[in-house]
């Protein structure tokens, strides 16, 4: 049993202090953003990447961060020292702080920062084993001429309405196609399928996150000798796959068995085992060195 790390501007502080103003605008207007961060061995995974996205989506809506890129490891580093247990996940967040109401951001003085660390399982055992089943959700990904999909920001709300229709299903997870009926992801994590040996994944200009757990797996298809496609899928591709599996740092890697009530010929199968099992690796490389 873990108990949650709570890190607030600047410090680790008890959950009674672990508080913002409720006229943050981060709460009041989702004016924010985050990033999910897994930790393995106490060593964060791929942490350069997220830190970078971080700043990167903060810059694209004009949030400047309250720390250096370097002050925000360290206390990454701290926040995961505190955590009681070497495994487990870490959300960052930046609000645009407190202010005024009315959107404009100028009324907020500064932008709060907090980390939390605790333990994170999107699916059980249970589903990671058999496959997880999925439907196509009615709700559609947020065009990236309204936000680009590359700014991990606080506003999740289709996402969240895909969720609940998968579970008004009895499903485990929804994807969101995008207006014009391509595949984008999941509501927390990118897809691959595989077809005749063969990974395909939706490029990301198709409408979701630039996954760092999907480039990871991209990288590691190259070492394993797995044809690796950025294409465009849609809903057809889903049901007639082979394989198909879900990726993110949360998720990790959750294969698929069932898309809209139609079962996928061998999921989990072959080339989901083998990427699997890279991955693995990769996490024991990167992460179990000290
Ligand atoms: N898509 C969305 C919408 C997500 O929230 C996430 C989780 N961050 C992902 C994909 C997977 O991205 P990553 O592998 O960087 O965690």
């Amino acid at each position: 049993m873990t108990f949650p790390v709570y890190w607030l501007n600047g410090r680790i502080v008890p959950p009674a202090q672990a508080c913002i103003p409720l006229t943050d605008h981060g709460l009041l207007y989702g004016d924010g953003v985050f990033e999910g961060i897994r930790f393995y061995h106490g060593h964060a995974l791929r942490l350069v990447q997220h830190i970078e996205r971080l700043y990167r989506s903060a810059r694209a809506l004009c949030l400047v961060p309250p720390c250096t890129e370097g002050e925000l490891t360290a206390a990454i580093e701290e926040t995961i020292a505190a955590f009681d247990g070497p495994d487990g996940y870490l959300r960052v967040v930046v609000t645009r702080g407190a202010g005024k109401l009315g959107l404009d951001p100028k009324s907020c003085a500064r932008p709060n920062l907090f980390i939390i660390a605790d333990a994170l399982a999107m699916v059980s055992a249970e589903v990671r084993a058999r496959g997880a089943r999925v439907i196509i959700a009615a709700t559609r990904r947020l065009p990236p001429d309204g936000l680009d999909p590359r700014v991990k920001s606080l506003n999740y709300l289709n996402h969240i309405l895909a969720r609940i229709e998968a579970a008004n299903a009895g499903a485990d997870e929804a994807i969101l196609l995008n207006a014009q009926g391509r595949v984008t992801e999941g509501t927390a994590d990118n897809v691959f399928i595989v077809r005749a040996g063969a990974l395909y994944t939706p490029p990301a200009s198709d409408g979701a996150l630039q996954g760092i757990t999907r480039a990871l797996v991209i990288d590691l298809a190259v070492e394993l000798g797995i044809a690796c496609t950025e294409t465009s899928l849609t809903a057809y591709d889903l049901y007639t796959a082979d394989e198909c599996f879900l990726t993110g740092t949360g998720a990790e890697l959750i294969p698929v068995r069932e898309v809209d009530g139609r079962a996928l010929t061998s999921s989990p199968g072959a080339v989901f085992a083998r990427v699997q099992q890279a991955f693995k690796a990769l996490v024991r490389r990167e992460c179990a060195r000290g």
